[in-house]
């Protein structure tokens, strides 16, 4: 048996697609234009691409895109002061300051400072409590981009047997509450988990997150079952650098019912969350209805 791909990609321009509709009638019939401010400290290659196509993917989605960037130096109380300014800007509903900030600078103090209604990640202790708690939160983006690619694959989730690797505040953890929350039976696993191979053979859904390329074999995998693999690993091939995910693809493609690839699956409906999530934020701060099928 050959897995289904999960096509991450066309997935994803669906929702942005569905994000630009939304936002188009929002604008239309209100005049109210959903804002998203991004905040970069620092020259990371990696956080200043990723900084680059949320706000190219922003304005394409007809929203307003405000970009800040600070240097590495930036002090810690500079960076709150803009977090503050942020929360009480009427145009700007959503919040993401890009992660890692440079080490003088403590992450949970600056996250916990965004206004949990602006906080678009989802990290802000109160949206994690909300998560945990059943309650209407602003859902990690990852995860939640996840979530939709199962939903659609699957339909009801309810009873299904589901293993999260790796037990991040990122991924890991919110994974887990979303699938908890679809009535999933939800196993987290780690680096101190015992037989992972084992334990993973009785899952209807792997969802990997590990950070360890091609990590999970399709000996590890049970027949027909869909497998989500949110790692994005670098690693060097015949002499040439290759992105490649936590699951082995080419030996559970064999056993599998469905699954992601790396890159082209995960991947893309992060920030396709993210326009989702600023738009929901927009929607809640107004009073307005909030877009069927684009929250958890
Ligand atoms: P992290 O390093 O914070 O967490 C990794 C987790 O894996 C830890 O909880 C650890 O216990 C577990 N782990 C480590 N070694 C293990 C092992 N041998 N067996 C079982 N568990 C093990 O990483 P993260 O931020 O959660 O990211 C995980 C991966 O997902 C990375 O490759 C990252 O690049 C990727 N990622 C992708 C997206 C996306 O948009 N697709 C977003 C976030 C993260």
């Amino acid at each position: 048996m050959t897995a289904a791909i999960i096509d991450g990609k066309a997935f994803a321009a669906k929702v942005r697609a569905q994000v630009a509709a939304h936002v188009a009638k929002l604008t239309a019939d209100s005049g109210i234009v959903p804002g998203l401010a991004v905040v970069l400290v620092g020259e990371d290659p990696a956080s200043q691409v990723y900084v680059r196509s949320k706000g190219k993917q922003t304005v394409e989605a007809g929203m307003a895109s405000f970009e800040h960037k600070l240097p590495a130096e930036t002090p810690e109380v500079e960076l709150l002061a803009l977090v503050r300014r942020l929360n009480a800007d009427p145009a700007v509903h959503g919040i993401l300051v890009q992660l890692p900030l440079p080490a003088h600078i403590n992450a949970d103090l600056v996250i916990n400072a965004i206004d949990p209604a602006k906080d678009v990640d989802g990290f802000h202790i109160s949206n994690v409590g909300l998560l945990g708690t059943g309650q209407k939160a602003m859902v990690p983006c990852t995860p939640l981009g996840c979530l939709m690619l199962l939903r659609d694959r699957l339909g009801k989730l309810a009873g299904l047997d589901a293993v999260v690797i790796g037990r991040s505040n990122i991924v890991g953890k919110p994974m887990a509450q979303l699938l908890l929350a679809d009535s999933c039976t939800v196993t987290i696993a780690h680096s101190r988990t015992r037989d992972l191979p084992g334990l993973c053979r009785r899952a209807d859904i792997v969802i990997a997150a590990v950070g360890r390329p091609e990590m999970v074999t399709g000996d590890w995998i049970k027949p027909g079952a869909t497998v989500i693999d949110v790692g994005i690993n670098r690693i060097e091939r015949d002499g040439k650098e290759k992105l490649v995910g936590d699951v082995d693809f080419a030996s559970a493609v064999q056993v599998a019912g469905a699954i992601t690839p790396v890159p082209g699956g995960v991947g893309p409906m992060t920030i396709a969350c993210l326009l989702a999530n600023t738009l929901t934020a927009c929607c809640r701060a107004n009073g307005l209805p909030e877009p069927a099928g684009l929250t958890a």
